[in-house]
């Protein structure tokens, strides 16, 4: 029985902040939720709604939470909240970060009683792979200072995001290229910059680069138009804002233009994201598993269990920065990537539930 449901706004500043196309950022923006159970057993989990990609603030997170919490605090095991999933699944389609931190908080909270990992509640791998994550650059005027940082690490993998700003993305992209050396590899993110296709194909071919793909680059959602970006640009396209429910996969069939960036926060949830994950498998569409700028090691270790389902589609994984971008984690060793990106093998979590031992 669950005796204690609460959602809270969770504020931690950010070291330096962190810009893309459509934002700037200073501090987290999360919602995190906190289920106590009768038994004792607490749980934790976090969602990042974010209105330029789900049409979420924390207001309607908050809204959304108060007009369900009644029917939520009856759940009692995860078929129930399964049920409960399945019974709203359009409300969710519309509040999908406020979904996924009260479902990771339940299930946290589930597997602490029942002293189980939430991947084994799930019936997915306990047995985790070695995780290496990319490094992602934001608009920054401290590019230079940032990307030094990751390739002291010995990191090769880089994900920057693109301001439209020609000549500064010219030059980034080329300080990187000299920089890293052998085994570069460098994808780019434009957070829906442009309206015409043309124009996102000239720019992105001026920069001369090898890109792994091009995220984002029209305005979300314009499926015919992305297609003919890839045709013309030859790159593949990460799709981010235009995916976000299993449905979009209708868009996706039958290319092999595609590769998908799969949030949990986006998703709704580790649920959701497992069956994207499956159904992506099937379809043979590569997989990025991403992040939220600002998350904490909740957020990190709903990702490493996505991650960890994605077999060899899994092209990419983003997060685990913990305290490089956040002044403060909320756990004892906050999930965090060292050198080569790989996570340092001391963070990696191992207890009931979530795994993590939160520390206010
Ligand atoms: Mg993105």
């Amino acid at each position: 029985m669950i005796k204690v449901l609460q959602m809270q706004r969770l504020n931690i500043p950010f070291r330096v902040s962190f810009s893309h196309a459509a934002r700037t950022r200073t501090a987290t923006e999360t919602v995190f939720v906190t289920t106590e159970l009768e038994g004792g057993a607490v749980g934790r989990g976090e969602g990042c709604p974010r209105d330029y990609v789900t049409g979420e603030n924390l207001d309607t997170a908050f809204r959304f939470f108060e007009k369900y919490k009644e029917r939520l605090k009856a759940i009692r095991s995860v078929a129930d909240l399964m049920d409960f999933a399945e019974a709203h699944r359009l409300e969710i389609d519309e509040n999908p970060a406020a979904f996924c931190a009260i479902e990771m908080s339940l299930l946290d909270a589930f597997g602490q009683q029942g002293r189980k990992s939430v991947e084994e509640l799930l019936g997915v791998s306990t047995h985790m792979r070695r995780f290496q994550y990319s490094a992602v650059i934001g608009i920054t005027q401290g590019f230079e200072k940032m990307a030094d940082e990751y390739i002291a690490l010995g990191m090769k993998d880089f994900k920057i995001k693109l301001s439209g700003h020609f000549s500064e993305d010219l030059k980034n992209v080329g300080y990187l290229q000299k920089k890293v050396g052998d085994g570069f590899r460098l994808r780019v993110d434009a957070n829906n910059l442009w309206c015409d296709v043309d124009e996102a194909v000239d720019y992105i071919a001026r920069l001369q680069m090898p890109l792994l793909g091009v995220e984002e680059p029209l305005k979300s959602r314009n499926f015919s138009d992305l297609k003919e970006f890839s045709k013309k640009s030859k790159f593949r396209l990460i799709l981010d804002e235009s995916f976000k429910v299993k449905d979009d996969f209708d868009q996706v069939v039958g290319s092999d233009f595609w590769i998908i960036n799969v949030r949990v926060s986006k998703m709704g949830g580790l649920i959701r994201s497992l069956r994207i994950v499956e159904k992506a498998r099937k379809l043979s569409v590569p997989i990025i598993v991403g992040a939220q700028v600002g998350e904490t090691s909740y957020l990190s270790k709903a990702g490493m269990i996505v991650a960890n389902s994605c077999g060899a589609s899994l092209l990419a994984q983003e997060g685990a920065f913990g305290t490089y971008l956040l002044e403060k984690d909320i756990v004892d060793n906050p999930l965090q990537f060292g050198k080569k990106g790989f996570l340092k093998y001391e963070s990696l979590p191992d207890g009931y539930g979530m795994g993590l031992v939160f520390r206010k």
